[in-house]
């Protein structure tokens, strides 16, 4: 890996920057009250390989890879060279009304080729949101030309994760984010998640998924088959906490979906390029949707885009009985966003990171969080390649919560974990890591002993929990 010799040293004043933040900055996802009332966010400044440091000079372990998104690391000269080379050459252009760039034609043959089967077309944007906007305007539009206008009605799960737009947070099953406003919009049914800890504990894996399944099937019926446009989902949740399905449920959506005529669109902006030991989500799974929205690690963060890939089925639709798709942004297919993406996935290709998550650092993460298994704070430890979770719970063989209700315990045990330099987040009771995927066996078990640590330091305030 090559790293900038030199970081530009800029002198920055921490006090004033943090009065500003506060002062005219609105940070995403954030609660504006107590970022007051803390006197500012933390500030990041600079990166390196798998760590980061904010503006007090602290050093983090990255957890996270940003958020679930920078695979290969931070520093990479070269997608600063070829952003730059591209800006000079062009750093603009448009794709609306009958036009294209190289870049962009470029990543659409690569990832075309990368993701092979049938789905050989890619609408890019700028982000995960509205890849998933995307799908959901293509798939009404699918329908309504092949004839049936009716079939316009969404399935997803109950803490799926599909982004922040009007859209995306409706198919998102995040009861938080529809009370902030009339979410979510018509025309999606939320179904149980295949979230075995929380909500077949105890039951057998199978049983638990036939239900979970069959959950989709009575709503499908309840509805009308002949209503349902699609069913969507990530094939391991992300942001609502790295649910890992039984192995059989893919296959089992896939054989529901084609029984009744009903497109299966698998969100892998999280799942996508290597994270789960495979090129996809639904690779590691073995089934094969009829489109994939994809963001994140596709550029590794590295520059905003995201990419919808669609069936040629669909495709030839819209070429037979379409007229103009009206559906774009001003930054679909981004000429500088493109060629970064094309040369990210160079570097995961040269360095087999994606072989090296499924046979070398994703068994190593399994194997170092057993670890943590006979904890007494522990209730499970899981993870598919670089994606994990581990479970706090109040009681050692339960899934009993602190405080008797989700959500409590996770924050106190993650603000440790940050407190001791590592990057990880607490989504309800659970601490997730999703590493980078250059991420060292060395660093895997700093990652983990962290964590471990974290626990006891945590403890005394867990047990304060009423
Ligand atoms: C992050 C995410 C999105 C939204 O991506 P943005 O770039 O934040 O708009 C959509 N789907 C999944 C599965 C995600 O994890």
């Amino acid at each position: 890996m090559n790293y900038p010799l030199q970081h530009p040293i800029r002198n920055y004043d921490p006090v004033e920057l943090r009065r500003l933040d506060v002062a005219h900055h609105l940070p995403a996802q954030a609660d504006y009250g107590v970022i007051r009332d803390m006197g500012g966010s933390r500030i990041v400044t600079r990166a390196e390989g798998c760590s980061f440091w904010d503006i007090d000079g602290k050093e983090y372990l990255d957890g996270m890879a940003g958020l679930w998104c920078v695979g290969v690391g931070y520093g990479r000269t070269e997608l600063a060279e070829v952003a730059y080379r591209q800006m000079l050459e062009l750093p603009y252009y448009n794709t609306f009304f009958k036009t294209a760039n190289v870049p962009a034609v470029e990543l659409a043959a690569k990832l075309a080729g990368i993701i092979g089967g049938d789905l050989q077309h890619i609408f890019f944007n700028s982000s995960g949101s509205e890849a998933v906007d995307t799908m959901f305007r293509l798939v009404r539009y699918y329908w309504k030309l092949k004839g049936e206008p009716w079939r316009n009605i969404f399935i997803a799960r109950r803490n799926g994760y599909h982004g922040s737009t009007v859209a995306g947070a409706s198919l998102g099953g995040m009861s938080a984010m529809h009370a902030i406003g009339m979410l979510p919009v018509a025309g999606i049914e939320h179904v149980m998640q295949p979230y075995h800890f929380g909500e077949g504990f105890g039951e057998d894996v199978e049983a638990f998924c036939n239900r979970a399944v069959q959950d989709i099937e009575d709503r499908i019926l309840a509805v009308g088959p002949h209503n349902v446009a699609a069913f969507v989902g990530e094939p391991i949740q992300g942001a609502g906490g790295v649910i890992i399905p039984p192995e059989s449920y893919w296959p089992k959506v896939e054989a529901l979906c084609r029984k009744y005529g009903i497109l299966m669109v698998c969100d892998e902006v999280i799942n996508g390029f290597g994270r789960t030991g495979t090129w996809f989500g639904h690779t590691t799974y073995g089934v094969k949707p009829d489109i994939i929205t994809m963001a994140k690690q596709l550029s590794s963060g590295y520059a905003p885009i995201s990419a919808t890939a669609v069936s040629s089925e669909i495709v030839e639709v819209l070429r037979e009985k379409g007229g103009d798709f009206v559906h774009g942004f001003t930054y679909s297919g981004h000429p500088v966003a493109c060629a970064v993406a094309l040369a990210n996935l160079a570097i995961i290709e040269r360095e087999g990171l994606v072989e090296r998550t499924g046979t070398d650092t994703g068994p190593y993460l399994a194997q170092a969080l057993k670890r943590l298994e006979g904890h007494p704070l522990v209730g499970e430890v899981r993870s598919k390649g670089l994606l994990g979770a581990v479970e706090i719970v109040a009681e050692p063989g339960t899934n009993k919560r602190f405080g008797g209700k989700e959500g409590k315990a996770g924050p106190i045990v993650r603000d440790a974990c940050i407190e001791n330099g590592l990057m990880v987040r607490g989504i309800r009771d659970s601490i997730v890591m999703c590493p980078p995927l250059i991420i060292s066996h060395e660093q895997i078990d700093r990652m983990v002993d962290t964590i471990a640590k974290s626990l006891e330091d945590a403890w005394p305030k867990l047990k304060a929990i009423v």
